[in-house]
């Protein structure tokens, strides 16, 4: 059970709601972060005398832009974008652009506060941010998503650069998406500036491991968070939703390590293949053709398409969400819990609901918080950026090393931080806690700006 905010944090909040009307995503992921630090700020007063909280809650700056672009018949259509520059205390303002329908100020907010601990967390020297638009590119010629894309950048080259903000992917911005801003940047400014985007394909800057890095980075996670009880994914049957770049590469690492996931989930349902995913047709279907998950069913003998409920009525001992936001409350928790689930590692950023983080928890599942799980990705864009500074090129294996690293450093800065705050295997206490501690100390550090 989640205690009552002390009244310092209490009034942080209440602060933040008022100011921050109606951004209900935002008001969860803030109250998520402040429940888990007040044992933190009670032996540490000078985080709420310097006024910490009170600054770490207000983006240091926010844009909020017109997007026009036109279609391929030649409508003209205005979207709104978005760059949140959250907290640059610890680097440059890190975090990747989602472009999708639900995109709104405060969904920017939410992704763009989480940033600044998961990115804490990774120890890489990299502050928080996030952006996007509420453009959907579903159904979108490759040209739309170009002209979009180009006008999108037109605005936003002027905040960015390889010291203030990196900006990288995120739902619906993959490599075509990073491949068509960078250029509209180069064109822009005329400056190669490798190091101004993350996820560039690896011809032209880009990283190897970056790609898998979030979905091989989660599956790391829940290796260590096993490892604590003696057990491994080994032999187990995974449930995954989504059928995006995280979804994919959690599906991959699971594989290797010889586990059996067999889910995946669109918008429009989910499939369930008991002889575990076929990746390389799930690839071929929403990667190359873009289509949706039905048609991996349509094409895989044995497998099944379900339009109906939700992909977590299907039983697994792994649980990994992968889609988006709230995806998974505590109704599809408990039916989880019944079905025999024994870990959680959340691949989507905040998938899982408080209630639904609060049944696992108190059911004694591994739980592992977005912030911790999915920081792989974000550390590898890091791994990118100083490569681009460097000029080197690292390869695959020893970029797979060094994830699987920091996925460790960050498992156990997560383990410990719960432990000495009194919670022990509370890895959303300990990892909101090291995340928070970092940050505040380097904003103490820096004096009242
Ligand atoms: N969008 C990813 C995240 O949620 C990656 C961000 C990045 O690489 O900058 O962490």
């Amino acid at each position: 059970m989640h205690s009552p905010l002390p009244a310092s944090l209490r009034d942080v909040y209440e602060r933040a709601l008022a100011r921050n009307a109606g951004e209900t995503e935002f008001h969860q992921a803030l109250l998520e972060v402040l429940e888990s630090i007040a044992p933190v700020v009670e032996h540490r007063p000078d985080y709420i005398e310097s006024g910490v909280l009170e600054r770490l809650v207000e983006p240091e700056r926010q844009i909020m832009f017109r997007v026009p672009w036109q279609d391929d018949s030649g409508a003209v259509h205005v979207n709104r974008g978005f760059r949140v520059q959250y907290n640059s205390a610890l680097g440059p303002y890190k975090g990747g652009l989602r472009f999708h329908p639900s995109v709104n100020l405060g969904i920017v907010k939410f992704l763009g506060f989480e940033q600044i601990f998961k990115n804490a967390l990774t120890g890489q020297g990299i502050g928080g941010g996030k952006g996007g638009s509420d453009f959907d590119p579903h159904g979108r010629s490759d040209n739309e998503v170009m002209r979009f894309t180009q006008s999108f950048m037109t605005e936003v080259y002027r905040h960015i650069g390889e010291h203030t903000d990196v900006p990288a992917g995120d739902i619906g911005v993959g490599a075509r998406e990073i491949g068509y801003l960078f250029g509209q940047y180069r064109r822009l400014t005329n400056r190669h500036e490798s190091g101004v985007l993350t996820g560039k394909t690896v011809l032209w800057g880009g990283a190897q491991v970056r790609t898998e890095a979030t979905g091989y980075g989660a599956v790391f996670f829940l290796e260590e968070m096993l490892a604590t009880r003696g057990e491994s994914v080994a032999g187990r049957t995974a449930v995954v939703s989504g059928s995006g770049n995280v979804a994919v590469y959690a599906i991959q690492k699971l594989q290797q390590l010889g586990a059996r996931p067999i889910t995946a989930s669109d918008s429009s349902g989910y499939v369930v293949d008991d002889a575990g995913i076929d990746l390389d047709l799930l690839k071929q279907v929403k990667e190359v053709e873009r289509l949706r998950v039905s048609e991996y069913a349509a094409r895989r003998p044995g497998a099944r398409f379900v339009s109906t409920g939700s992909v977590w009525d299907v039983p697994g001992d792994l649980v990994l969400p992968c889609a988006t936001q709230n995806e998974l409350d505590a109704a599809h928790a408990s039916t989880l819990i019944r079905n025999g689930a024994v870990a959680v590692a959340e691949g989507a950023n905040m998938p899982c609901t408080p209630t639904a983080v609060e049944a696992f928890q108190d059911a004694g599942l591994l739980f592992a918080p977005g912030k911790a799980a999915n920081a792989g990705g974000v550390a590898t864009s890091a791994l990118e950026m100083s490569q681009n500074a460097s000029r080197q090129r690292w390869d695959f294996e020893s970029s797979e090393d060094r994830l699987r690293d920091i996925m460790r450093d960050i498992h156990s800065s997560a383990f410990e931080a719960a432990d000495l705050y009194g919670r022990p295997g509370d890895y959303v206490i300990g990892a909101n806690a090291a995340g928070f501690t970092r940050v505040a100390d380097a904003m103490l550090a820096q004096g009242l700006v």
